[in-house]
């Protein structure tokens, strides 16, 4: 499930003055209240897919595996396997 981040469009209470985050399902509305104090709260849109960090393939490619000294193995499709890295 996601997590949204809302922050109090109001003035607020103290649960919602700053950000909170919520796991709401994709079906689920978005919250318009604060559930403590019932004040309007407002989605904070994340920042998605910027990441410095390397991506899965990235991380999965051989060389990377071998940098940090694991082992890989792919199935040749007749159950035995052949070590790549
Ligand atoms: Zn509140």
């Amino acid at each position: 499930m996601p997590i949204y981040v809302y922050r109090s469009s109001e003035h607020g209470c103290a649960y919602c003055a700053s950000e909170f985050e919520v796991f709401q399902s994709m079906k689920e509305q978005p919250l318009e209240v604060c559930p403590h104090c019932g004040g309007k709260v407002e989605r904070v849109i994340q920042p998605v897919g910027i990441s410095t960090r390397p991506s899965g393939k990235a991380l999965l490619s051989d060389k990377n595996l071998a940098k940090h000294g694991f082992k890989k193995f792919v199935n040749q499709g007749d159950g035995t396997f052949h070590r790549t890295v």
